[in-house]
């Protein structure tokens, strides 16, 4: 199977094992099969990322592991070789370091530029192992036919380390293990050459030993990679999952927002006309007929006011709602919502009260978005008063912050509620027996609006005694 990648020439799948990648884009559920050039662009550049991230993660412990073995190598063998080997390994890391805080200001998007990468990690890497290698097997070499316990420990964590952190690119992984491989057989196949001992020997069991711990790390290496690619898998069918949810947000969205726009047109006028006809514009109508008309004309306002509230919940959530920024004042805001909700105050028999709206208040804010926040929650305190009750609207200032509270004596709201309180299309009561409309969006859309001004709602209520709902926002200042 072929892939083919946007001027990807062969040197690329060889240096990164073609048939390595290949697996990696046929995994084993065959998920990322038949993806195209800019996924496997991806795929490269996360790879290629994460490995040279891993690798500076541990980068002073690779210090400490060098600095350790040379000074064992430095104390119980033969100084000069550990000293001459550290450098080489300070050279090695130092190509590795350099090449990594390259890759990590890569925009990841040219190919030539991840097959450089590649080649030059490649090459380190060998440096580093190679050294490593050559440093075990002369530290070996010095100390003659026995069973090398420290050289080949040595061998054994560079190995496992290699496992654990080069398995991003599986390359870079098996050029590292076929050279500590291959020091790893060279060390006790030497001695069995030189001293030819019987088989039952030490040296025979630190033969076969190598054998089996070298078996034991490339399986370890198989299962680091395994683990990396199902991550990578995952993560993408992640991604995939989020771009498909996105998609289908947004065609949701624009579906409430065309159709809203498209009910509201003819709304107006079914509105208006019935309005006509509740109020005798065109000639008293007959009891039965009157009564009727009062409902649909009601209705029709409800549906209204519903409409207006998807779409505004459409504009917020898009982030396409627009403030007009500016200098408001709130006591002159708060009296001119107490009156727009007059009418309806009257209609429940409830009175409302203003407090502390004698001086102004100025706040940064959009009127208009403002207003709506504060008709709504007054609507809210009014629709939940019992009839006769009173609400009070108080302004202040608090902690340079401006607050409107608004509070009733009405029904309360249960102590698990909150949630509910400010969700979407939900109300406390939601049963049938429910009295009173809505739609349950009011205090969503209120939320998200007070927050867009860096301000907060919240309230505070006890069931059956009533309700305070708290606006706050910062006052307005000169930089504003
Ligand atoms: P609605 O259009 O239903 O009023 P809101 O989002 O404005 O939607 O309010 C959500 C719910 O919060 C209301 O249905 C009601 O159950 C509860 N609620 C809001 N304000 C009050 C209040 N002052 N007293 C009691 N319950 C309230």
């Amino acid at each position: 199977m072929a892939y083919h990648i946007r001027g990807v020439s062969s040197s690329y799948h060889d240096l990164f094992g073609a048939q390595q990648y290949q697996k990696i884009l046929v995994s084993d559920t065959g998920a990322l099969e038949g993806r195209g050039g800019e996924f496997i662009m991806n795929v490269l550049e996360q790879q290629i990322k994460d490995y040279v991230r891993g690798g500076l993660s541990l980068f002073w412990q690779r210090q400490l592991m060098f600095l350790g073995a040379t000074v064992i190598v430095g104390i119980f063998l033969d100084l000069k070789i550990a000293l001459i080997c550290y450098f080489l390994c300070l050279v090695a890391e130092f190509i590795d370091l350099h090449v990594s805080k390259q890759v990590l200001r890569w925009d990841g998007q040219d190919v030539q530029q991840a097959e450089r990468f590649l080649r030059l990690l490649t090459l380190s890497s060998i440096l580093s192992a190679s050294t490593v290698s050559l440093y075990v097997v002369l530290v070996s070499r010095q100390e003659g036919q026995i069973v090398h316990f420290a050289p080949l420990f040595f061998l054994f964590s560079a190995a496992l380390f290699a496992a654990m952190n080069n398995h991003q690119l599986p390359g870079v992984l098996f050029v590292r293990l076929v050279i500590y491989g291959s020091a790893f057989i060279y060390i006790p196949a030497r001695d069995l050459v030189i001293a030819r001992p019987a088989i039952g020997s030490d040296l025979w069991m630190q033969f076969a030993t190598v054998l089996f711990v070298l078996y034991f790390i490339v399986d370890c290496s198989r299962i680091f990679l395994k683990f990396y690619r199902n991550g990578l898998v995952q993560i993408d069918n992640l991604r995939s999952e989020r771009d498909r949810a996105e998609t289908a947000y947004k065609m949701q969205s624009q579906f409430v927002s065309v159709v809203s726009h498209e009910l509201r047109t003819p709304l107006t006028s079914i509105k208006g006309a019935l309005g006509l006809l509740v109020n005798g514009a065109l000639g008293k109508l007959p009891e039965k007929a009157q009564n009727i008309t009062e409902i649909a004309h009601k209705n029709s306002n409800r549906l209204a006011l519903l409409i207006d509230d998807l779409l505004d919940l459409q504009k917020l959530e898009a982030g396409k709602m627009v403030f007009r920024m500016d200098r408001v004042d709130l006591a002159e805001l708060v009296k001119e919502a107490a009156a727009s909700v007059e009418c309806m105050a009257r209609t429940m028999n409830v009175t409302i009260h203003c407090h502390g709206t004698d001086q102004p208040i100025f706040v940064k804010g959009d009127h208009h978005r403002l207003t709506q926040v504060i008709v709504n929650v007054l609507a809210n305190a009014i629709k939940f008063s019992n009839k006769g009750g009173v609400v009070d609207i108080r302004l202040e200032m608090t902690n340079s912050k401006a607050r409107v509270s608004i509070t009733d004596y009405g029904i309360g709201i249960p102590d698990d509620a909150r949630e509910r309180v400010f969700g979407k299309f939900m109300q406390v009561d939601s049963s049938d027996q429910r009295k009173t409309g809505g739609t349950g969006l009011g205090l969503n859309i209120s939320r998200q609006i007070i927050e867009a001004h860096g301000g907060s709602i919240d309230y505070v209520s006890k069931l059956g005694e009533g309700t305070t709902f708290f606006i706050e926002l910062d006052l307005y200042s000169d930089n504003d």
